[in-house]
């Protein structure tokens, strides 16, 4: 065999304010993407019923349960976008207060119940230790957890187990959703907090998903100066941590 006879540099020199406009374009070209999807469906099938199928009850009633599904996908996604705007410009109104986690937790718990049994999965909750209060804010954590255990539910088959334990640590409290569900392959762990990256779009899709929850429940975790971290193994499942200092300033 013969030895090789060169090596080949590619140097990138990509400076950071190239990137973020790559991001920037990749970000406007994903959110027309998106709107354009279920306005092509809303838009074809009102036309359908203009044409004639208004006359058959059934079909119409179909075509219209479409459009109103397609059109509170576009709520949900002009509402998670505004918030992550809001985020980004620092115009977001923070109500930090004394709270309990594990009050909320069980609240975001109780709340998904529903949703759970219709899919035949089991859910409990887990409080491992004292847990102190945290300066935080309710509402916006609140919508963490929801994010965060609605995935849990949305990415586990009928049947199984999404497990939550809310805890203690040096100086903070964390909570862990554990699923029993699909996983995220190793390669896409990484992107899995960028706006709109999802692994698998269809099925994203069709659980309702916008693919902008984990990266607000992410800008949400770290204006409380917490961390959110990602495990998981396709076929296994995945494990989400949130780690909240107890107050966001003393640290
Ligand atoms: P989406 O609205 O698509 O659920 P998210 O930002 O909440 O958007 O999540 C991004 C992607 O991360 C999802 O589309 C899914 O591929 C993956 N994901 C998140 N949570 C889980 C989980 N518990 N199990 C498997 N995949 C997950």
């Amino acid at each position: 065999t013969r030895k090789p006879e060169g090596v080949i540099a590619v140097l990138q020199d990509i400076t950071e304010q190239q990137r973020l406009e790559e991001m920037r374009k990749e970000f406007v070209a994903n959110v027309s993407h998106e709107l354009r999807t279920p306005l092509t469906s809303i838009k074809s099938y009102s036309e359908t019923l203009l044409d004639g199928a208004l006359d058959d009850r059934e079909t119409a009633e179909q075509f219209l349960a479409v459009i109103n599904t397609e059109a509170d996908r576009m709520t949900r996604l002009i509402r998670d976008l505004l918030q992550l705007s809001r985020l980004d410009n620092q115009q977001t109104q923070w109500n930090f207060e004394k709270m309990s986690l594990v009050e909320l937790i069980k609240n975001t718990v109780e709340r998904m119940k529903i949703e759970v049994d219709s899919r035949r999965q089991n859910i409990e909750c887990f409080v491992v230790s004292e847990v102190p209060e945290i300066e935080g804010d309710y509402g916006r954590l609140e919508q963490v957890a929801f994010n965060i255990i609605g995935n849990a539910v949305k990415y586990t088959p009928e049947g199984g187990n999404i497990t939550v334990y809310v805890g203690r640590m040096r100086n903070g409290v964390y909570f862990k959703v554990a699923d029993t569900g699909i996983g995220i392959p190793e390669e896409n762990i990484d992107r899995i907090f960028e706006r709109f990256y999802r692994v698998d779009k269809a099925r994203s899709r069709e659980m309702g998903g916008t693919g902008l929850g984990l990266s607000i429940a992410k800008e949400i975790v770290e204006a409380h100066n917490g961390t959110i971290d990602i495990k998981s193994k396709v076929g296994v499942g995945t494990e989400v941590t949130v780690r909240l200092p107890v107050s966001r300033t003393n640290l």
